[in-house]
């Protein structure tokens, strides 16, 4: 009886503990956030665990009721499922299958592990699980790296790898691939003017615009700001480049409305290059097209120009010249030169302009007009000029001491360089360490410099005026120079450009214009130069109407230091 009691005790305690641990494996499926269909091959029973609320609103009690969840999945993975699900697939222990379910954003995944016994399977689980959340997330980030997301066009990388695929295939298929680049025309403008915001608002709408031409003959991408590609398979008829470009074109006829009411008009201009006559790399053909791209935007507003060959040399060659100009920036291969003027009245000295060489490699002086633009447009005008300042500076203190000279030292002052914000700090600076009075510098700006912005421009030149610089307005008449903004400028002096003197003598409107900008320049209490002055006729009539200084060829070609020393010594 003892024996009886103790076999029973032992056997409810067994199963109290088989209960706790049902119920801890119920706990643990159930707050798993899955759900499990155990299938047992030999006592040939199913069981579904876990959460299988959050999965199914049906139940599942056999093997014929796994066709229902079969048929909650999309088409395509009807019959992979149904294979995981029953038991076909013996031969794998493990396997696993995402399906997404039809009609719903949610996808499942199923994982299924089968326990074998001499080599019959005798168990199966089969893991049910919501990827949704992690397939959402895979999804915007296969977005991300594929497209633009401003604009739901592709990416520059995505763009180059499709690109790349269909060369591959033209290649075999004889076929023919135009690249576009368009860029906008001072996109940077109407970021400036209508903030950043309404900038990529715009972008925007233009990129949906390229996105609504698309068809499976053309790919595009936005780049950058204001950049976008396209490609076109076997460009002709309605999808030849110019029809393409002329669609644009009558695009850009109507305004981009803007959230803010605004309505912007904008121009453009687009480089193409194509395969196989340009290149037969996709990075080369979108390079080229840039290229030609940046010379459409020399001819005008909404250009478009084709890659010719002379094109991309010069752009070799520019970059060439870059390189270079980098060097001597480095190894220091600059000279100042120095070019008098004169007052016209008593013919003193007046001052002189400082401007730069380049002694090349084999002591060849280059003209500043060979490298220059091109230092401005690299951004390499920054440390020239900033050369130049302190160069010019520390020799006008030099000469200073040495000749007693009373004059004034111009230095010509580019826009990228006065925009700079230490451009001020770093001049006074300058006067500083060498100990040069303000008056006798004076800073040549040019009209350039105030198209950006105006009262931002004024006001850093009424900093620079109120320390005691002078302020000169250089090749007056060549901009968008009119009479009437002189007034709000704080300017010391104007020079009259040579393009006037050139014809002042033979052309007698050139004599009213020159004759009106010098008395309108006195009355407002600026000094006037007239620069270019080659002849003593031109002399003679500019001395007649009162210009203040001359200064040109007649009197003195621009010269080096020596030159202007012993110039000074004479004089002194
Ligand atoms: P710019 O400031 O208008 O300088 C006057 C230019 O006209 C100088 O050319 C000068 O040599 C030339 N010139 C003066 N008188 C006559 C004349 O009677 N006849 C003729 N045919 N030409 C005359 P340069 O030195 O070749 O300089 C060209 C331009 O390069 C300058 O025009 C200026 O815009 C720029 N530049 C020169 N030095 C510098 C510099 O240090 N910094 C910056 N940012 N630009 C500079
Ligand atoms: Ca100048
Ligand atoms: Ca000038």
């Amino acid at each position: 009886m003892n024996d009886l009691q103790f076999q029973l005790d032992m056997a409810q305690s067994v199963i109290q503990h088989l209960d706790s641990k049902e119920k801890m494996y119920q706990l643990v499926c159930s707050t798993s956030r899955n759900a499990f269909i155990y299938v047992d091959f030999l006592k040939k029973s199913l069981s579904v665990l876990g959460n299988r609320s959050s999965f199914f609103d049906f139940t599942i009690s056999n093997e014929s009721d796994l066709i229902k969840i079969i048929e909650t999945v999309e088409d395509g993975y009807k019959n992979d499922l149904q294979k995981l699900l029953f038991f076909e697939r013996t031969h794998k222990e493990n396997d696993s299958l995402e399906c997404k379910l039809e009609g719903k954003d949610k996808w499942l995944e199923f994982e299924c592990t089968i326990i074998y016994q001499d080599g019959s399977p005798i168990e199966k689980v089969v893991r049910i699980r919501d990827i949704s959340k992690s397939k959402k997330q895979n999804e915007e980030l296969q977005y991300m790296a594929y497209y633009d997301t401003l604009t739901g066009l592709y990416n520059r990388n995505y763009f180059v790898r499709v690109l790349s695929e269909w060369i591959r295939n033209a290649e075999s298929d004889n076929e023919s691939i135009a690249v576009m680049c368009l860029d906008f025309d001072d996109f940077k403008k109407i970021n400036d003017g209508l903030g950043l915001v309404a900038g990529d608002e715009l972008v925007q709408s233009f990129g949906l615009f390229i996105r609504d031409m698309l068809d499976d003959r053309m790919i595009a991408a936005h780049v950058n700001d204001d950049t976008f590609y396209m490609a076109i398979k076997n460009p002709i008829g309605n999808h030849s480049v110019d029809y393409i470009f002329t669609q644009v074109l009558k695009r850009l006829e109507k305004p981009f409305r803007l959230l803010g009411g605004h309505e912007i008009y904008i121009t453009l201009c687009a480089g193409v290059a194509e395969y196989p006559e340009t290149a037969t790399n996709s990075l080369e053909l979108i390079n080229c097209a840039e290229v030609v791209m940046f010379r459409a935007k020399e001819l005008g507003t909404n250009q478009l120009k084709y890659f010719e060959a002379p094109i991309y040399k010069d752009f070799l060659d520019n970059v060439n010249l870059e390189n270079r100009l980098k060097e001597a920036i480095s190894m220091n291969r600059f000279v100042l030169y120095y070019q008098p003027q004169y007052d016209s009245k008593s013919g003193d000295l007046r001052g002189v302009e400082a401007l730069i060489r380049w002694k090349d490699e084999n002591g060849k002086m280059i003209s500043p007009g060979c490298f220059i633009p091109l230092a401005e447009k690299s951004g390499l005008i920054v440390p020239i000029g900033s050369w130049v300042l302190e160069e010019g500076i520390k020799k006008y203190a030099e000469w200073r001491k040495k000749y007693d000279c009373n004059m004034v030292l111009s230095l010509n002052i580019s826009a990228l360089q006065y925009k700079r914000q230490d451009f001020v700090n770093n001049l006074f600076d300058l006067l500083e360490k060498y100990q040069v009075n303000p008056k006798d510098i004076e800073l040549e700006i040019t009209e350039s410099v105030l198209i950006d912005d105006f009262d931002q421009v004024v006001e850093k030149l009424h900093v620079i005026k109120d320390y005691g610089i002078k302020i000169s307005l250089d090749d007056f008449g060549t901009g968008f120079s009119s009479l009437s903004y002189l007034k709000g400028l704080p300017i010391d002096t104007l020079k009259i450009d040579k393009s006037f003197i050139d014809t002042v003598i033979d052309d007698e409107s050139t004599q009213v214009i020159t004759e009106s900008i010098v008395s309108m320049v006195k009355k407002l209490g600026y000094e006037t130069v007239a620069e270019g002055v080659e002849t003593e006729e031109q002399f003679e009539y500019l001395k007649k109407i009162e210009c203040d200084n001359i200064q040109g060829f007649l009197l003195g070609k621009p010269m080096p230091e020596e030159e202007l020393v012993s110039l000074m010594e004479h004089n002194g």
